[in-house]
């Protein structure tokens, strides 16, 4: 296959090129802009193979986006390119605006003038695969799961912008038979994980004796997915899903946040011991992110059943795998630490700066969660 990835230099896009070029020798052209999340060294194991190529361009860019799609002939395009950060968007949400719903827009329609150009087998085979969040959905209370059913209740400018885009995904299938396919998915870690977000931001901050902020009482649950799995899911959305549907994907995997910076501290205590007792010393509650929903629960039962999807990795197994992988690839994020992000805060509105305690206000201006 032929397949365009956007935001293929991102954190979940690299692994899913990975996964495409080197396991299952596609055809792959990533369109990436490089922002700050952008990083090439993720794809350094496929580049120089046969069938990936890169070219870097901003997918609201709709001429280059057109020619890239003539140039290029893809059988599917996979959409992942997005400003992904919440505390970025709470921040300035103009780069959200641009990308992920001008761009989301922009891509759409460079696909749909692209399809129309094929015939046949080619035209009924194509497909565009918008990757979207769980975060479209709102909060949940302490109990029930989000489905294909919920109705969207976005909070943040990010998932509100996510939002929007899966309306535009939607309305080229209904409007122009644009064979587009949703998916929403919960939080993922692994491997190359942008350190802004909360898994790799602890281990770092962690084997660095710095503070480990955590916000406010860290009683929200997310629902935890290993990122390969994500991309095994993506891959089955993509080949088997049908046009105009949605598919939520999930981890069946719910942690507080507290229980997964514990569980950080205590396998980096087993590998990497510092002398000075547990690591779990490190944790600080900081003040709460504005807005900040209280938790994620995904019902994957329709991905699982219609697809023959089902994650693989348990959260234990995949946050051991994740340590130990940033342990032994300093090359990539050491770099990023020093001079991308330095892990000041962000997203705080005014009122909402003071610290929940006189240790947590030496913390507040540290590196803070993230999600996305
Ligand atoms: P990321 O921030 O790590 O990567 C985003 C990539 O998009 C970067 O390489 C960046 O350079 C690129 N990009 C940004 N703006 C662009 C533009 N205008 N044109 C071209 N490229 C651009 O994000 P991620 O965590 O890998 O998420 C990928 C997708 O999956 C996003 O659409 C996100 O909303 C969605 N998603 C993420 C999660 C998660 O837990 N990380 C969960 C569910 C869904």
């Amino acid at each position: 296959m032929r397949i365009i990835v956007t935001g293929g230099a991102g954190f979940i896009g690299s692994a899913l090129v990975r996964h495409l070029v080197l396991e299952r020798g596609a055809n792959v052209l990533v369109i990436d802009k490089l922002t700050y999340a952008g990083n090439r060294a993720s794809l350094r194991l496929c580049e120089g193979r046969t069938g990936f190529a890169f070219l870097q361009a901003d997918i609201a860019d709709g001429s280059r986006m057109r020619a890239a799609f003539s140039e290029f002939a893809p059988d599917a395009v996979m959409h992942l390119a997005a400003e992904s950060h919440v505390d970025r968007s709470i921040a300035g949400a103009a780069p959200f605006i641009e990308t992920n719903i001008v761009g989301t827009f922009r891509l759409l329609e460079a696909a749909r003038a692209y399809r129309d150009t094929l015939a046949g087998k080619a035209k009924d085979a194509f497909r565009f695969l918008h990757v979207s969040t769980d975060e479209v959905f709102g909060s949940l209370g302490e109990s029930g799961a989000f489905s294909e059913k919920t109705p969207y209740d976005p909070r943040s400018p990010y998932s509100a912008s996510k939002a929007a885009s899966d309306h535009l995904a939607r309305a080229w299938w209904e409007t122009y038979g644009l064979p587009t396919i949703v998916t929403n998915c919960s939080n993922n870690y692994g491997p190359y994980h942008f350190p802004e977000k909360l898994i790799p931001l602890i281990i770092l901050n962690a084997l660095e004796g710095r503070l480990l902020p955590v916000y406010g009482d860290g009683g929200h649950v997310r629902d935890w997915l290993f990122v390969e799995d994500h991309v095994r899911a993506l891959v089955a959305a993509l080949e088997r899903g049908r046009p105009g549907e949605t598919y939520a994907i999930g981890g069946r995997s719910e942690r507080r946040n507290l229980a997964v910076v514990e569980a950080v501290c205590d396998i980096l205590d087993g590998l990497v011991p510092d002398g000075d007792g547990t690591r779990r010393r490190l944790i600080t509650f900081v003040a709460d992110r504005p807005g900040h929903d209280r938790r994620y629960a995904i019902d994957a039962s329709k991905i699982e059943r219609e697809l023959g999807w089902r994650p693989r990795e348990s959260f234990e197994g995949g946050i051991a795998q994740t340590v130990r992988w940033y342990l032994d690839n300093e090359w990539w994020w050491r770099p990023l630490r020093q001079g991308v992000y330095d892990g000041e805060r962000l997203g705080l509105l005014s009122g909402h700066a003071a610290s929940r305690s006189a240790s947590s206000r030496s913390a507040s201006s540290r590196p803070t969660e993230g999600e996305g």
